[in-house]
């Protein structure tokens, strides 16, 4: 315990918070520039199981912001570079890989396992996937993402009554929006917004109760909002007549 002797004296952690930290379990989907940042974090923090998971390789252009990744590791699949770091980092956390595209069935077999589901993906329909699941099997998830010099982060909460989804939010928006590569991301941003995510992530499993909201950053103003989100009777994913409720 002495690793985690700083959170032992917060209110809100201390020894019991800490214990709930090491005996939970976080899918994170995606270890790109934000999956890498929340990943140390809750690694370091002492979280007891984390299981990665991305279908991508190490590509020079992702060592300017995906931080767990070495010159040495161009080519390799990020779980598999990302595991290797972050062991070092904590052999105490037990880490598992999925290196494919997470489908519904993935999901649905990895989920029940699982306390906390983090999206740090870079695209929409991983999101609603994820949104659809986590709905379906009743999951506390976190979304996460950034673009240029903004980001954003959403506690939801389907295991707690009348609280927006993820579709509630965005609606229809397109299946695919502009990515990284293509808008740009300006590195530190994006540990912003992961290392922001592992705060929610960390406080919600040692046993803080989140408002619900939608928090956004500016950094050119340097502005954190939050945004009230609702929930829609019509919504297709978990309005009266979705139909995964009843799967
Ligand atoms: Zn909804």
């Amino acid at each position: 315990m002495s690793r985690y002797a700083a959170h032992l004296p917060l209110t809100g952690v201390g020894a019991e918070g800490q214990q709930r930290l090491q005996a939970a379990h976080v899918a994170l989907i995606g270890i790109g520039g934000l999956g890498c940042a929340v990943a140390q974090y809750l690694v370091a923090s002492g979280i007891g199981q984390l299981t990665l998971c991305d279908f991508d390789t190490v590509a020079e252009s992702n060592l300017a912001r995906q931080i767990l990744y070495r010159q040495s590791d161009l080519g390799r699949l990020k779980t598999d570079a990302a595991s290797v770091a972050l062991q070092a980092l904590n052999p105490e956390t037990r880490l598992h890989c999925i290196n494919r595209r997470m489908t519904d069935a993935d999901l649905h077999t990895l989920l029940p396992g699982c306390d906390l589901v983090i999206d740090a993906s870079d695209n929409y329909g991983t999101r609603l996937a994820v949104n659809r699941a986590c709905l379906a099997l009743k999951k506390p998830w976190i979304m996460a993402a950034c673009i240029r010099m903004e980001g954003q982060i959403m506690v939801l909460r389907p295991d707690t009554p009348a609280q927006a989804c993820y579709r509630c939010v965005y609606g229809t928006a397109p299946e695919t929006l502009e990515d990284c590569p293509g808008a740009g991301i300006f590195a530190p941003v994006a540990g912003i917004i992961g290392v922001s995510a592992a705060y929610f992530a960390l406080t919600h499993l040692a046993g803080k109760t989140q408002a619900a909201g939608l928090h956004l950053f500016d950094a050119v103003d340097w502005q954190w909002r939050t945004l009230g989100i609702q929930k829609k009777t019509a919504c297709r994913d978990c309005g009266e007549t979705a139909n995964h409720l009843t799967r």
